[in-house]
């Protein structure tokens, strides 16, 4: 049941000055960080990591916008934490995420608008979807060293 999840705070995060608060948003609800750079990605790896979508329609501009500056790469450990990430992110569409999502909270274009102007939806963040997808992401991004067991005090209260 304890799981680790991918999540990066995309350029767009960065270049607004929001990794204080999203990352706030996560340890608020008791998820560990255990791994945490800062870096500036290819586009030879973001097909690596966008491999699923590597030949679809919105992918040359989202490898441009992934690549166009600096991501901040997280591990982020918690009980079902594939699933609680996500929901603190929000959906794949602004204009979907609910208030109090990261998305929602701070982004509003719509897949419909993104589509028509065949540009990438900037969305603040990227979360594995799939406990497969960050088994896969986390070896992509993250040395084994570069990942730490350590307790926090939510261990205390919650588990
Ligand atoms: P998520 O990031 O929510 O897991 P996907 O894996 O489906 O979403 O897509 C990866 C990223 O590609 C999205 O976060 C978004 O930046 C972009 N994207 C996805 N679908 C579209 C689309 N239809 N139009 C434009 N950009 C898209
Ligand atoms: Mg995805």
């Amino acid at each position: 049941m304890i799981q680790k999840s991918l999540v990066l705070i995309k350029p767009d995060g960065v270049q607004r000055a929001l990794v204080g608060e999203i990352i706030k948003r996560f340890e608020n609800a008791g998820l560990k960080i255990t791994g945490m750079k800062m870096v500036w990605i290819d586009a030879d790896f973001s097909k690596k990591h966008y491999s699923a979508h590597v030949g679809k329609s919105f992918y040359p501009p989202t490898e441009q916008y992934i690549t166009s500056g600096p991501v901040i790469a997280m591990v982020l450990e918690g009980i079902e934490a594939v699933h609680t990430v996500r929901k603190i992110v929000g959906s794949t569409e602004p204009k979907n995420s609910p208030p109090g999502t990261i998305r929602g909270d701070f982004a509003h274009m719509s897949m419909a608008y993104a589509d028509g102007k065949k540009i990438t939806i900037k969305n603040l963040i990227h979360a594995s979807g799939t406990i497969e997808e960050a088994k896969k992401e986390i070896e992509l991004w993250f040395k084994k060293d570069e990942i730490h067991g350590y307790k926090t005090v939510h261990e205390v209260h919650v588990l």
